[in-house]
């Protein structure tokens, strides 16, 4: 994985990458948020109850806990920006009230625990191939560095509208799963070539698969390149989480003592 995101760009000199859990000053602060947390801000979250509805195996303590976590791991680093996909926007939501009921109760005026902002991409949601989430768990994400035939076979079995039935079929591209994906990898004359190709039966889905395979394909190229310098030197990659790490727990560590002294446990 982490590989993966310096593959994919991300320069270590200006992002601090860590393994979270050999840091326990996250659990810390989810602890003592949990003390001024009402559950039912938790139970809320519409991602919470929808899979417990699913999966009564997930109606734990640690489940329900897991955004206030999330909080803590924000939190502690007093970010501005959080980064993340749509559907975490409620995540994000949830670590800017329980920071302002923080401060609220235990630091008036101060402030320790700034509110964090969600950043949202041009792309704020992926659906997956299938067109339900994108989940590597649902096998129905290309990951980023499979081989140019995996995402070409992936592509090429994607489901379609499913009104479009044979090749002489006209379709419609927003109901199609593959559509989103063009909007993101393709110019304005493929989108218009699709558009047009598709409602007149004029092209088959194979033909216009192929312009976003082509495109994915070039698009991941790199990643693999620098990916295999990384798999190449493993010591470096875990230097540099190395060094990440105990950066971040300087980070970690200052934020939980203004924490203990502004809830009185600083002894
Ligand atoms: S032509 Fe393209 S957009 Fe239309 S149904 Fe086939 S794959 Fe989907």
């Amino acid at each position: 994985m982490v590989v993966d995101w310096l593959a994919a760009g991300i320069d270590p000199a200006q992002a601090t990458l860590f393994i979270q859990s050999r840091m326990p000053e996250h659990a810390e602060l989810f602890t003592l948020l949990a003390m001024s947390t009402p559950s039912s801000w938790l139970e809320r979250i519409p991602s919470y109850r929808d899979q417990v509805e699913k999966n009564r195996e997930l109606a734990t303590y640690g489940f329900l806990g897991y955004p206030l976590l999330q909080a803590a791991d924000i939190l502690i680093y007093k970010a501005a920006l959080v980064p993340v996909g749509e559907d975490q926007t409620a995540h994000v939501e949830v670590t800017r009230e329980v920071a302002r009921r923080f401060n609220r109760i235990y630091s008036p005026g101060h402030n320790i625990l700034p509110e964090p902002v969600a950043l949202l991409t041009e792309t704020p949601r992926l659906p997956g191939l299938d067109g339900f989430k994108m989940s590597k768990s649902n096998g129905n994400a290309i990951a980023m560095r499979d081989a140019p035939e995996v995402v070409e076979a992936k592509i090429r079995t994607m489901p379609t509208d499913p009104q479009r039935v044979r090749r002489g079929d006209a379709g419609e591209p927003t109901q199609c799963p593959v559509w989103p994906l063009h909007q993101v990898y393709s110019d304005s004359d493929t989108l218009a070539w699709v558009e047009q190709g598709c409602r007149s039966a004029g092209i088959g889905c194979l033909d216009c698969k192929q312009p976003l395979i082509d495109a994915i394909q070039k698009e991941q190229q790199p990643w693999r390149e620098r990916a295999d310098e990384y798999l190449a030197n493993p010591k470096q990659v875990q230097w540099i989480v190395e060094v990440g790490t105990e950066r971040a727990r300087a980070v970690a560590r200052k934020t939980l003592r203004e924490v203990r002294e502004a809830i009185g446990l600083s002894y």
